[in-house]
């Protein structure tokens, strides 16, 4: 089982490198990140998280209907974004911790699928919310990087909480 990456480590604040051909270990990292994404009931999921940086995300395309089946995105684009909305968001490496953030409703997507061929869709709604949450983490950017400086004060307590997880789990692992 891949070990989800707590806030405080500093593998999420780094750039995911593209990733140059889709290979069977790629599929199997889709695979073991859907398995880790679903243990947690998370709607998405991107490879820094689990200690990989390459530009690999997994995301849910109805996280409210439990058979959905999520979709692995390879090197995943956003050509063109509309709307705006905002809604309440949590993290796998942030946990408990919510806030609402404004994203765009929707998105033209551009990625490779798990066969290596280009793909391109428009996503609405979480979908979308989701895939730019999760390309966010391919730049090492988090979601409360979207708050004001008022309302990460207001999560100070509980991200000095997880980082201080994230740094007994790092020395555990040696
Ligand atoms: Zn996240």
């Amino acid at each position: 089982m891949l070990t989800i990456r707590l806030y405080g480590d500093p593998i999420l604040r780094r750039k995911a490198a593209p990733i140059g051909a889709v290979t069977d270990e790629l599929r199997s990292l889709a695979d073991g990140m859907i398995e880790a994404m679903q243990v947690e009931d998370g709607v998405g999921l991107s490879a820094p998280q689990v200690g990989v940086l390459g530009r690999l995300i997994v995301a849910t395309p109805d996280p409210e209907d439990l058979d959905s089946e999520p979709v692995p995105l390879v090197n995943p684009v956003v050509e063109r974004a509309q709307g705006e909305w905002t809604e309440e968001e949590g993290c796998l490496s942030l946990p408990d911790v919510y806030a609402e953030v404004t994203r765009p409703e929707t998105v033209d997507v551009r990625a490779l699928d798990m066969d290596g061929k280009d793909m391109s869709f428009a996503a609405n709604g979480w979908f979308a919310r989701v895939i730019l949450h999760e390309i966010d983490h391919l730049n090492g950017v988090l979601f409360i990087d979207h708050l004001s400086s008022a309302e990460r004060g207001r999560l100070r307590g509980q991200l000095e909480r997880i980082t201080r997880r994230a740094r007994e789990t790092m020395e555990g692992q040696g």
